[in-house]
Order: structure tokens, then C-alpha cells, then sequence
């Protein structure tokens, strides 16, 4: 029999709206999942179950009262550096171990109005830099298809969560692969937006410039479902884009699937996308992906962009460099974790930050203050600006070519857990998803089939604002595929 977690998003509005279940039978289900099943893989760091059921209850009163939101009392669940009012915050850091946050975020509060019901928040490598959720001050993260390995990161907990059957869609956040490479560690979908589409207010900063929300789902349709209420102008976001709003359900509803329904699109691909690193096994199902999108209509073109390594020593010089600014706040006075018995206020700053911060985030502080420093602002972070500016140009170029980018979404597939390279190894697994985050494009990562028993994505990059196209691109893939409905050993696993 078909399980409540099974079931797509768009099957559970419909089922709500039938009223073939109520959000509480769905609710419970879910909850039932997390408590017998999350202890393999660790990926909530809260659990905000009495709220959800209060939610759920007072949702299944708002529908028979005549309430018709069509998501009213779907389950999902939030990355823990998204605000929730009155619920612990942490962004999987020591500093924020107790920090309550006193509003919500304005995603939070656009996905409740939406009927949505959180579920609780979601693991994550600490202030949301890593790739692979072991920098967590609230443990690591195991991968659902396989307990030894990583999720990806940050949004490891968001895409496990997904890929386990514990909630149908989750928020996650990108700042250099954060929602795509779990999502293709995974096996999932996931999608982060063009930067200015969906407000930041409320997103514990990393590297501003880059930081951008997104979805995870089982697919593309899934992960639209979650984008709508999210995307839109926030007056709270100063980098907020005013346009007018989008429906990419509706977009994706009525889309053609069948009989070359690619026709006319053109999808550029990168040879330097292509290079040393890239594992042979991934590089073959990326092949096969690229071949059933031609088979669907599509033309691929060759395209230039930058030299990823370029890339990548640019968002590693900005990141790190921005995330030394936003980090100076967390000062054992204001938020969240204070060392005990300080001397005097400079002991206190210094044992607090030295305390709070785990190893990573204190790389990335003195790195990024180092760049920023006077004498070697100008070599260094003045340098990467007009560097990333040069990144820019050049997607713009490629795009004069093609619809749409399509590249592997990570050279590897999930690795081993402990297995924890040296930091600059890690850093190369971004090396294809991070210009996308310079260059403020939307992009998503959908599965396209598995590599050793685990999950491949494929990576679409669109132009600016093109959220609509490259879900519906992926929907049509997947409607024509069955790659995104494999799912991991965990989500066959029944509760007790
Ligand atoms: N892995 C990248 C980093 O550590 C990207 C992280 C992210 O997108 N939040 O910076």
C-alpha cells in the first residue's frame, strides 16, 4: 500500500482536497517516521512536534470550515538558519546553541501563510559552510541511501530529510551549492533561485552577495510547490527584486511533456565542465542525461565559461571574506553562546568566539579577515571582485548561445562519512556550482540515475528569472524518466 510518504506534494493537496486524509492522519505519519527513524541519520536538530499537530488540528478546522489554501496542512520542515519565531535557531553552531529567534524569517512566515505545517528544523554544517554536514555542532548527518556516507552540505539535513520520507519538501539555503549538491548527493531535487527572488530577511547571513533560499522535493513539481509561497519582494531585503510574482505550479501544470516537447530549446554545455576530477562513473550518467534531453527535443551546443579552478578561487576569497564581516556580530554579548568566567570584555569576545566557532567557520573568519585587511584588501578582495565581475560577462556570453547550462552538479558522488579530505579537496567539490552563486543565476540539480548504487544530479543553470524554465525543463525530464522516483533504502523503511 501507498504511503503518505510516497506520495508527491501534488498528491497530498489533492488528497487534502478530497478529503481522502487530514493533515493530522499526515502529520502524525511523518512525526511517526522522524521519532523511529531520524536517529539513523540525525537529520533534525529540532523537533517541533506539538506545534505541528496544534497546526495540523486548527488546519483540518480551516478546511472543513470552507478554508480551500491548497496547501493547507502540507508537512515540511526548515533548514536551521531560517528565523522561526519562539523556536531554537542554531544554524548548526555551538554560538547559536540557545538562541530562540524573536520573529520569524520572511520565508517562515510566507510558507505558513501558504497553510504549510514545519515540522521543526533541519542539520546543517555550521553557519552554512561546508559540503558535506560534518562541520554540524549537532553532529553529522547520514546519507538515507547509505548510513556510512555524507548527505552533501550545508542543506545535508534538509536533503536527508526529503530522501528519508520525512517530510515531502524542505527549505535550504545556497551560497556556493548548498541546496544542489545535497540535493544530488541525495537523489532529490532541489532548486535555488535567481538572487533577489526570495527575501533573505531572516536568513542567518553567510556571504551575503550570495546567499540565497531554495527547495528541496522529490521533484521538480514538488519543489515548485514550496517555491511559490517563498518567492516574491520583501520590502525587509534591500537586494530584494520588486517583479511581479510568478506561479511555476501553474507554469509547470501546463506544460506539454510529450512528443518532443524540448523542441527549439537549446542546452549549452561546458567542456570545462568536464575536466580532471570529474569521477568517470558520474561523468557517464551526466552523458546519458544530456542524450535523453536531446532525445526530447533538445539541441546541445558547446558553450565557454570560466575556468572553474578561476571560479573557485574567487568564491573563496569573497565568501570566506563576507562571512568574516557578517560572523563579527557573534560576540558573546549579544547572541547566543558566552564562555564562562571571562577576565575582562576582550577575554570574553575572544573565548567566546574561540569557543563557539568550530574549526571551519574560524578558518573561513581568518581567511576572510585577512583578505579584508588593509594591506591586502586591494591584491586580494578588490581583485576577486573584478574577477567575479569577469564571471558574469562570461555566463552572459554563454547564454547568447543557449536556453539553458547543463553540467555536472558535483564531480563525486556521496563520500564516505570521517572520511573528511583536507579543506581545499572539500572546496573543489563546489567547483560546479559555485559561479552560478557569483553570478546570481537560478539553477537546479535533479537526479538522472546512480553511480556505484549511489545518486547522480545534473545540474541546469538558467538565465536570470528563469526559475519557470528550468522547472519546467526538469519537470519534462522527469515526466519522461523515472530516475527521481528511486528512493533510498531508509524511505522503504517502514516506522514500528
Ligand atoms: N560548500 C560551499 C561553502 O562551504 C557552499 C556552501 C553553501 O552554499 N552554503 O562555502
Amino acid at each position: 500500500m501507498t504511503q503518505f510518504h510516497q506520495l508527491s506534494v501534488h498528491e497530498l493537496v489533492q488528497g487534502l482536497k478530497n478529503q481522502s486524509f487530514s493533515s493530522t492522519e499526515l502529520t502524525e505519519h511523518f512525526i511517526n517516521r522522524i521519532d523511529s527513524l531520524d536517529r539513523q541519520i540525525n537529520s533534525f536538530i529540532t523537533k517541533d512536534f506539538e506545534n505541528a499537530l496544534a497546526q495540523a488540528k486548527l488546519a483540518d478546522k480551516q478546511r472543513a470550515d470552507g478554508d480551500n489554501r491548497p496547501l493547507l496542512g502540507v508537512p515540511m520542515a526548515h533548514k536551521d538558519n531560517l528565523c522561526t519565531k519562539g523556536v531554537l535557531t542554531t544554524a548548526g553552531s555551538k554560538m547559536l546553541y540557545n538562541f530562540v529567534s524573536p520573529y520569524d524569517a520572511t520565508v517562515v512566515q510566507n510558507i505558513a501563510n501558504s497553510g504549510f505545517v514545519s515540522l521543526g528544523k533541519l542539520n546543517m554544517d555550521e553557519f552554512a559552510m561546508g559540503s558535506d554536514n560534518e562541520s554540524s555542532h549537532f553532529g553529522a548527518v547520514h546519507n538515507p541511501w547509505d548510513l556510512g556516507r555524507v548527505p552533501g552540505g550545508s542543506s545535508g539535513g534538509s536533503a536527508a530529510a526529503v530522501a528519508a520520507g520525512f517530510v515531502p519538501v524542505a527549505t535550504g539555503s545556497d551560497t556556493g551549492g548548498s541546496i544542489r549538491q545535497p540535493a544530488s548527493f541525495c537523489g532529490v531535487t532541489g532548486i535555488k533561485p535567481t538572487y533577489g527572488r526570495v527575501s533573505r530577511y531572516g536568513m542567518i547571513a553567510y556571504a551575503s552577495s550570495l546567499d540565497q533560499a531554495g527547495t528541496f522535493g522529490k521533484s521538480a513539481l514538488d519543489c515548485a510547490y514550496l517555491l511559490d509561497p517563498m518567492s516574491g519582494y520583501d520590502n525587509k531585503d534591500a537586494t530584494s527584486i520588486n517583479r511581479p510574482s510568478e506561479d511555476y505550479v501553474a507554469d509547470i501544470l501546463a506544460t506539454a511533456t510529450d512528443s518532443k516537447p524540448l523542441a527549439g530549446k537549446k542546452i549549452g554545455v561546458a567542456k570545462a565542465y568536464f575536466g580532471a576530477g570529474l569521477d568517470s562513473e558520474v561523468e557517464k550518467s551526466i552523458r546519458t542525461a544530456l542524450a535523453k534531453y536531446e532525445e526530447l527535443g533538445a539541441k546541445i551546443v558547446e558553450v565557454d565559461i570560466t575556468d572553474p579552478a578561476i571560479t573557485l578561487a574567487t568564491y573563496y576569497l569573497l565568501a570566506p571574506a563576507e562571512a568574516s564581516s557578517n560572523l563579527s556580530r557573534y560576540d558573546g554579548v549579544r547572541f547566543g553562546y558566552r564562555c564562562e568566567n571571562p577576565k575582562d570584555l576582550h577575554d570574553l569576545y575572544t573565548r567566546s568566539r574561540s569557543e563557539g566557532f568550530g574549526a571551519e567557520v574560524q578558518r573561513r573568519i581568518i581567511m576572510g579577515t585577512y583578505a579584508l585587511s588593509a594591506g591586502y584588501f586591494d591584491a586580494y578582495y578588490t581583485k576577486a571582485q573584478k574577477v567575479r565581475r569577469l564571471i558574469v560577462e562570461d555566463f552572459k556570453k554563454a547564454f547568447e548561445k543557449c536556453d539553458i547550462i547543463a553540467s555536472p552538479t558535483a564531480p563525486t558522488v556521496a563520500y564516505k562519512l570521517g572520511e573528511s579530505l583536507d579543506p581545499a579537496s572539500i572546496y573543489l567539490g563546489d567547483v560546479y556550482t559555485i559561479g552560478v552563486n557569483l553570478a546570481g543565476l537560478p539553477a537546479l540539480s535533479h537526479p538522472v540515475g546512480q553511480a556505484n548504487g549511489l545518486p547522480v544530479g545534473l545540474q541546469l543553470i538558467g538565465k536570470h528569472w528563469a526559475e519557470s524554465e528550468l522547472l519546467k525543463t526538469a519537470h519534462i525530464y522527469q515526466a519522461n524518466t523515472k530516475f527521481h522516483q528511486a528512493s533510498s533504502p531508509l524511505a522503504q523503511t517502514d516506522a514500528p
